[in-house]
């Protein structure tokens, strides 16, 4: 046999069985297509960071004595999506077989599966050996409830892998320090820069731009700042554990104007390319945090813990479970379009300003930034979930399909109608001030609900309960929201709805 095995861009596991052994019947094959940059607009940075790992991939195959065939996108013989190159490629190499790793996205799972069945040759599949969970085990873990709640997932993972526990209970009595790690910045400890790379791809770029790819965002080409290789990946992982990991969870919520990441470490595009595993990251986590207990507080690494092995698993399976079909989710039926300023972050609303701002500039912006600054104005506003999902896949240079549209379709629009989140995640200016500074540069009043300069969140979060009382109010855990509506004298209700109202029609001029 020959055989030929198509490694795609998000499956840089270099780790993986296939690699063991060299063989000269087999080749890999790598694409860089059209297909893949036109089916949502990406930002710069994150076309340039996958084509970069990519290609440090196959040169480290190739090093070891692997048989690789790389299509660069400019390629005189791409035929710009993956069946047609493959099919040309199987005929040319006289290949009798065929093999690839299951895709995270539906989207191309649906494709490679259709060109198996089409080409003439056998065909296998293989998992990519990365995630710690099979793709449907969430699914059957809560069988056929109408919600799926992380934390009863995150506890059978600690349970099952045995992270953080002392026989059958958690080290420390406590599953989750969820409420030890919500605050502000206050200047207790120093700040550490973020961990930043310096690639020059400027000839990428330049073939990017030649071939006329269409993306958006900025980039410093001589600078591109994210991991692209495993080795760099690990170092990342490092200086995680060294730099930032003792304060992760304290200010995992918090935000800064002048700081874009505080104690993140910022390895989800390296993860979500597979350069590394979540495995990996857990045990260093962990050996790390046994070696320095000292230094390190439990609250800190179980934040980090929860992340990965909690809620990112959780979300892959949640894609699983609800695809097809989820990508469609709009429970609120939101239509607005999205403001000019989601694509060049010229509002006077100052956290969105930096938020969108930020990811504009570097393709990256923490969770909460994401969730309770810009999710949290989308969905006050009604923006369209299918815009916001696009935005979102494109901006981020770790947004795969799997993990973008859980965590906004989902987790942050509350589109699938609580499936996921118990409550929609939608808070007023004074959750914004308490954990960050951005108010306090703010054009608006982050403490007046109506008037000329009144934050527009305030009285955008009491429109959204009350048009949205219908669908909300039956929800025990916003019981507190619809009595406080309810209370509100009529004048001043009146006078917030009409702020509402106003700022609704002129959202490109906030
Ligand atoms: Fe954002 Fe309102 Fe605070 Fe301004 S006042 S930074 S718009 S929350």
């Amino acid at each position: 046999t020959k055989t030929l095995r198509l490694i795609l861009g998000d499956q840089l596991n270099s780790n993986h069985s296939w690699y063991k052994q060299i063989d000269t019947n087999i080749t890999y094959i790598m694409l860089e297509v059209m297909q893949e940059q036109a089916y949502v607009m990406h930002h710069v940075q994150k076309i340039l960071a996958f084509f970069g790992a990519m290609r440090n991939f196959a040169y480290q195959l190739q090093k070891k004595g692997h048989q690789v065939i790389y299509i660069k996108l400019d390629d005189e013989h791409n035929q710009q999506d993956f069946e047609k190159n493959l099919q040309r490629i199987i005929e040319q190499q006289q290949i009798t077989r065929f093999e690839y790793q299951l895709p995270d996205e539906y989207r191309l799972d649906e494709q490679l599966k259709s060109i198996c069945q089409k080409l003439a040759i056998e065909t296998a599949y293989a998992d990519t050996e990365h995630f710690l969970t099979e793709r449907f085990d969430v699914k059957n873990f809560f069988g056929d409830k109408k919600r799926y709640l992380m934390e009863n997932f995150y506890r059978y993972m600690r349970e099952k892998l045995h992270i953080l526990m002392q026989g059958d209970e958690p080290v420390g009595d406590r599953w989750n320090f969820d409420a030890d790690n919500r605050k502000k910045y206050d200047g207790k400890v120093p700040l550490e820069e973020p961990i930043q790379y310096h690639h020059d791809v400027s000839e990428l770029k330049a073939l990017v731009d030649q071939m006329g790819v269409k993306y958006f965002g900025n980039v410093d080409a001589a600078n591109l700042e994210w991991p692209l290789s495993r080795q760099e990946a690990l170092k990342s992982l490092d200086y995680f554990c060294e730099h930032l990991l003792p304060h992760f969870g304290t200010y995992e919520d918090a935000m800064l104007q002048d700081h874009i990441s505080l104690f993140h470490s910022r390895m989800s595009f390296a993860q979500n390319s597979k350069l590394i595993s979540p495995a990996e990251v857990v045990s260093r986590v962990l050996i790390y945090y046994n070696q320095h207990q000292d230094e390190i507080s439990l609250a800190q690494v179980e934040g980090y813990i929860r992340q990965v092995v909690g809620w990112r698993e959780f979300m892959r399976g949640v894609y699983w479970a609800q695809m097809p079909g989820y990508e469609e989710k709009n429970f609120f039926n939101h239509q607005t379009p999205l403001p000019h300023w989601f694509w060049d972050g010229k509002t006077r609303m100052n956290c969105l300003n930096k938020c969108i701002g930020q990811s504009l500039n570097h393709a990256w912006a923490h969770h909460i930034q994401r969730l309770m600054v810009i999710g949290n104005f989308a969905l006050l506003a009604g923006l369209h979930p299918d815009e916001v999902d696009a935005w979102y896949l494109g901006v981020y240079v770790d947004a795969i399909q799997w993990v973008e549209i859980t965590n906004t379709r989902g987790m942050s629009q509350f589109a699938d109608g609580g499936f996921i989140a118990s409550k929609p995640y939608v808070a007023t200016a004074a959750y914004i001030n308490k954990m960050s500074d951005y108010c306090k540069h703010c054009h608006y009043d982050y403490k007046t609900k109506h008037g000329e300069r009144a934050c527009p969140y305030n009285s955008l979060y009491w429109n959204f309960f009350d048009r949205n009382a219908e669908k909300l109010q039956g929800n025990p855990r916003i019981g507190m929201a619809y009595l406080t509506l309810k209370k509100m004298k009529p004048d001043e209700k009146q006078k917030i709805m009409e702020q509402a109202e106003s700022y609704l029609d002129r959202l490109n001029e906030l």
